[in-house]
């Protein structure tokens, strides 16, 4: 499986499907990890600091909320980074809003041409517990059209794994600031606690 998988990151790292297409994407692809990972972290796509600084998924500042919450779940930076693998629906980043808030969020035909890419990490990786972070990677457990404070905030078993949801970490979004969606967040953040007391993550 580590073979295959270096072999599937050397795929992605040469990959051009998306400027193919006429997409303004900018590379290099971002992702981390290694095939023995048991837990997957799945973002939207990575940000300008990401691709441009960091060359490290959730570098930015959203990234810095998000292990904010990691940290509240029991997993310093570091370790998180060393010991799981990290990964989002597509992999290059999208370029900013038209309005000039954020970035691009991935149109569907680029999240189908990375599509490949996604399912072969997770194939390959098979990770026990899958954290989907943002409503682009929860759709792809839950299915589109589905409310995410119906979802964020539960502990799940998709196709054999744990699914602990968590929202866009990102300052421009107004759902992570609602006090009722911050308890949602506290609930999933217990559940990822245990989940890493009890499989010894
Ligand atoms: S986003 Fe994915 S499919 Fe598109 S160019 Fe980057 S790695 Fe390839």
């Amino acid at each position: 499986m580590a073979d295959e998988l270096t072999h599937i990151q050397q795929q992605i790292r040469a990959c051009q499907r998306c400027a193919l297409a006429g997409f303004p994407i900018q590379g290099p692809p971002i992702f981390s990890g290694h095939a023995e990972a048991r837990l997957m972290i799945i973002g939207q796509a990575p940000g300008k600091v990401e691709v441009t600084q960091t060359h490290k998924p959730f570098s930015g500042s959203a990234g810095k909320r998000l292990f904010r919450w990691l940290r509240q779940a029991g997993w310093e930076e570091e370790t998180f980074r060393a010991t799981c693998y990290m990964t989002s629906v597509t992999k290059c980043f999208p370029g900013p809003n038209k309005s000039g808030r954020g970035d691009r969020a991935p149109s569907r035909k680029e999240q189908q041409l990375c599509e490949e890419w996604l399912l072969a990490e997770i194939a390959l990786v098979d990770p026990e517990v899958v954290v989907p972070v943002g409503k682009m990677a929860i759709e792809r457990f839950f299915g589109r059209g589905r409310r995410l404070d119906e979802i964020i905030g539960g502990r799940y078993q998709i196709d054999g794994r744990i699914v602990i949801p968590l929202p866009h970490p990102s300052g421009a979004s107004a759902w992570i600031q609602k006090r009722a969606h911050q308890v949602l967040i506290q609930r999933a953040l217990k559940h990822l606690a245990a989940v890493k007391e009890e499989l010894g993550l």
